[in-house]
Formats: structure tokens, C-alpha cells, sequence
């Protein structure tokens, strides 16, 4: 900051790579912010001010210059490399800043190392707010969808500061104080991976349409094009009919059949899994859609899988119409269960982590700016509204109606696409799931015999109180044991 620059910022940015870039030009486009920008490499503060003069940007070279110029309760939303970048920025600002001040990381941060960083902040008094933010670069500057934690306080201060800079869903911002500490960031976890189980749903979808449906790329577009004016519109289901429309121009051929079938990720979907694996919540979803990611990159083996017995049987269609039909049911229907198991590990997060989350409040801010917005949210906050303590998505009204109109269809795709050899894996898991959690009696019977008989750990009955073992290896009688511990 110059000497001639005396005006103060209410809201700061550091790092100003794109998505800090964009979020500033966000802010500062926003009447009432006046805003404080500062990178480590001054270039990058350099071309953002050049480039932005609009923008009124209060620009500094130093990290004392850029505290200096936010007015307090200082209010910086740090946006630079995930990980240890992070916590050189947290730890910098963290020696500057005052009680009452607030720090804000805006990156995709572990929701255990925001729970880890709040602990160290707020030991001085200073309030740290992680906060996931979704929706990308074009997210970032025209309006994303905006989940933060930290305290009840600072969001006094944030939450008008994020609403003036969030994506607008009818007529409400989508941010929401959505808990404590790490909350922000475990619920943006979850939101991403329920993203990677909807990208794979709607993959198989696909799959299916071409291989057992015979449809080229561009008539499944416009399949997925009548498919969003219903109640699977979405974000991702609208830029599938553009992705299948496109034609590669060196080649001629669908844009779909040029790129290499081997499918990246950047972890947030393995964050899920490992998280849920950890409370003991299945979100069989996500991790068949993790998993198809890692089995479409495995190249040697595929390479090294072409002889291995194929399916023997044709998937009979007799009307095309019907079987398009039956395809969407069953996305929809494991679309719901993608959905209900993500929302279920957000429960089970917030009962292991003392978070006080409104589902409902969480699902409105997904239906816009994030990668996962969508019609059906609504029906999802509208489920949370009528039973705050809804146990499972799939218990709700509509929803029940919704996959009581679908299973039949929604078998019958499974069942066939086995029989086809195509692979189903999130569409098959999503219906043995909602399966199993309907079955009055599991095999789970069988699995603790099982653990018994082997490492006596010991089992319940239905119809006694208490813990039982039986002498596998004595005369097979049965005593009643201490409940295992392990
Ligand atoms: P990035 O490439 O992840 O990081 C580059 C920025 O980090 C630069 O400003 C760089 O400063 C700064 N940086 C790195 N190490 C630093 C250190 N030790 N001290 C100070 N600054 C340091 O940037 P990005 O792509 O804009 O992403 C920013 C954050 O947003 C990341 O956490 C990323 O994961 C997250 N992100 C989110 C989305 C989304 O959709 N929500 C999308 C992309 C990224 P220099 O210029 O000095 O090198």
C-alpha cells in the first residue's frame, strides 16, 4: 500500500491464482465491499489490478501492508494452494491479526485440517472460518455455492460479505452458516461426492443407451436433452447433451469416442470415501463411482482383459420408447439413493463432530453455482421441512412415491445390463442398497455366526437380552459371553 493509499477494505483476498482472482473481481463487483488484495509474487497482484481498474482493488506488496488496510474486524478469505501454502498463509496472517479478526479458507481443505487449524486460530482468540466453495472459476466470479463453518459469531460479519458474493437459487443466496469449525468443508466433501456418484450414474446411463440401445452420441444427446425438462434437470445432465453433441474437429467423430476412457480425480471423492468408511455410513455410490474412476485407469489390465468371456445374451428391446424410458427411471431412482446416502454421512458427521446441520438449509444452497445444483434439491429441502429428523431420504413422501414408480424399471435395466455384460456398478450398488435397507432380515445373521465360530466374537439373538457365544470347538452349546470388543 502506498502512502497515498489510505483507504481501508472490508473484506481481503490473498492468493490470486484464478479462483482468488475471480473471487475478488466477485467481491469487489458487489455494492458495499470495498476490497483488499495481496499475493506472495507481486506479478500475479500486479495483472489483476491492471487488467481490473474497475474493480477499485486495494492493492498491497507486503503481508503487513494488506493487514493494515483491512478495516476490523480484518476479514481475509485466503484462496492459494491447498495444503502446506495454506497453512504458510494462516500462520502469517494468524501473527498480524487481532482478536475478533477472522480468517477464511476459501480452498478445498480437508475437513480434518480445518478442524486442526480452527483449534490453532481461535487459541488466540482469532476466528478461523473453512469454507468450501463450489462452482469452479466461472463459480468464483459470477456467483458460487458457498458452505462455511467456523463460529456462530464470525459469521455476524461473513455471512452478509458471502451472501453479496453467492450464487442466487429462486431469490435466496446459496450460503448458509452451515456449523462449526470443520462443517464447511465436510459437507462441501460430501457435496463432491455426491458429485462423482451422479457423473457415473449418468455415465452408465449412457453406457447403456449406446451399447444395448444402439444410439449414436448425438441421439443420446437429445435423449439427456428431453431428460432435463424433467425431474432429473440438472446442471451435470445438461452439459452431458452438450459434451455428447460436440464433434471433434480433426476427426469428425463424437467428441466422446476421441478422448482417452480413462477417468481422473483430484481426491475429494476418495476424502468421502475414506470419511464414511470411518463412521461406519455407506455411501456405496460414491465409492462405486471412486472405484469405476480407479478401474477405467487401470490401462495394463484392461489391455491385458480382452479375452475374458464376454456376455452371451442380447438385451431384447422390442420398444426403443419404453427402454429409454426404464433407463431414466433407474438413474432417477439411484440418483435418489446417491443423494440419500450422501445426506446420511452428512448426519453421521455432524453426530460425531458436535455439528448442529440443517439438512434442509444445506440442500437450498446446492441449487445453484455448485456443480450438483438441480430441480430436485428442492424436493430434497422440501423432505428436510416436513421432518427435520427424517431418518432417511428414502423414507420421505415423494421420494418414496418417486422410486415406488421406478423399481420395477429400475430392476429390470440392472438385471439386464448384467445379463449384457455392461457394467452397472453405481446403478446395481444404488438398488442393492436401497435393497438391503428394506430387507426385514439380512444375511448379517449368517456373517456374525460366521465371526463367532471363528474368533468367538460373540453374537445377540432376537429373542433373549444379553451377548451369547457358542462352543464351536466343545459340544456346541451356548453361554452367555461378554459383548466382544473386537
Ligand atoms: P492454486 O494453483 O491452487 O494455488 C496458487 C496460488 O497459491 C498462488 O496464488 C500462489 O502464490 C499461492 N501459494 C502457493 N503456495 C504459497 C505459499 N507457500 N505462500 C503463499 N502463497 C502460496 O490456485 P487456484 O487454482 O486459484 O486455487 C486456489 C484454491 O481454491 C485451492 O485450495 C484449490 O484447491 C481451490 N480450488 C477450488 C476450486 C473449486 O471449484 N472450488 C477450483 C479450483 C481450485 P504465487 O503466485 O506466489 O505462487
Amino acid at each position: 500500500m502506498t502512502e497515498l493509499q489510505t483507504a481501508k477494505a472490508n473484506i481481503g483476498v490473498v492468493g490470486l491464482a484464478v479462483m482468488g482472482s475471480n473471487l475478488a473481481r466477485n467481491l469487489a463487483s458487489r455494492e458495499g465491499n470495498s476490497v483488499a488484495v495481496y499475493n506472495r509474487s507481486p506479478e500475479r497482484t500486479e495483472l489483476l489490478t491492471s487488467e481490473h481498474p474497475e474493480a477499485n482493488f486495494i492493492a498491497s506488496t507486503t503481508i503487513d501492508d494488506f493487514v493494515a488496510s483491512l478495516t476490523k474486524p480484518r476479514t481475509a478469505i485466503i484462496m492459494v494452494q491447498a495444503g502446506k501454502g495454506t497453512d504458510a498463509v494462516i500462520s502469517q496472517l494468524a501473527e498480524r491479526f487481532e482478536p475478533g479478526d477472522i480468517i477464511v479458507d476459501g480452498g478445498n481443505a480437508l475437513f480434518t485440517d480445518t478442524l486442526r487449524r480452527e483449534k490453532d486460530v481461535s487459541a488466540k482468540g482469532i476466528h478461523f472460518v473453512g469454507a468450501g466453495i463450489s462452482g469452479g472459476e466461472e463459480g468464483a466470479l459470477k456467483g458460487p455455492s458457498i458452505m462455511p463453518g467456523g463460529s456462530a459469531e464470525s459469521y455476524k460479519t461473513l455471512g452478509p460479505i458471502l451472501s453479496s458474493i453467492a450464487a442466487i437459487a429462486e431469490g435466496e443466496p446459496c450460503v448458509t452458516h452451515v456449523g462449526t469449525d470443520g462443517a464447511g468443508h465436510f459437507v462441501k466433501m460430501i457435496h463432491n461426492g455426491i458429485e462423482y456418484a451422479d457423473m457415473q450414474l449418468i455415465a452408465e446411463a449412457y453406457d447403456i443407451l449406446r451399447h444395448a440401445g444402439g444410439f449414436t452420441p448425438a441421439e443420446i444427446a437429445d435423449i439427456f436433452t428431453e431428460w432435463n425438462k424433467g425431474e432429473l434437470e440438472s446442471f451435470l445432465i445438461e452439459i452431458t447433451a452438450e459434451i455428447l453433441k460436440q464433434v471433434d474437429a480433426k476427426t469428425g467423430k463424437p467428441f466422446v469416442d476421441v478422448v482417452l476412457d480413462q477417468a481422473g480425480s483430484k481426491g475429494t471423492g476418495v476424502w468421502t470415501v475414506q470419511t464414511a468408511l470411518n463412521l461406519g455410513t455407506p455411501v456405496s455410490g460414491i465409492a462405486e463411482a471412486v472405484f469405476a474412476r480407479s478401474l477405467s485407469s487401470q490401462a495394463e489390465q484392461r489391455s491385458g482383459a480382452g479375452n475374458l468371456a464376454a456376455a452371451t445374451k442380447q438385451w431384447p428391446i422390442e420398444d426403443r420408447a419404453a427402454f429409454v424410458e426404464d433407463v431414466r427411471r433407474a438413474l432417477y431412482a439411484s440418483k435418489i439413493v446417491a443423494y440419500a446416502q450422501g445426506f446420511d454421512a452428512i448426519r453421521a458427521g455432524a453426530a460425531e463432530y458436535n455439528w448442529n446441520i440443517d439438512l434442509g438449509a444445506v440442500s437450498k444452497i446446492w441449487r445453484g453455482g455448485c456443480i450438483i445444483r438441480a430441480q430436485f434439491l428442492n424436493r430434497i429441502a422440501d423432505a428436510y421441512a416436513t421432518n427435520p429428523n427424517l431418518l432417511s431420504l428414502l423414507f420421505d413422501g415423494y421420494f418414496v412415491e418417486a422410486v415406488t414408480r421406478s423399481v420395477d424399471a429400475w430392476r429390470s435395466v440392472v438385471a439386464h445390463s448384467a445379463l449384457a455384460g455392461i457394467p452397472v456398478p453405481a446403478f446395481g450398488s444404488s438398488l442393492s442398497y436401497y435393497d438391503g435397507l428394506r430387507s426385514p432380515r439380512l444375511p448379517a445373521a449368517l456373517v456374525q455366526g460366521q465371526r463367532d465360530f471363528f474368533g468367538a466374537h460373540t453374537y445377540k439373538r432376537v429373542d433373549l437380552p444379553g451377548t451369547f457365544h457358542t462352543l464351536w470347538s466343545g459340544d456346541r452349546t451356548e453361554v452367555e459371553a461378554e459383548p466382544s470388543t473386537h
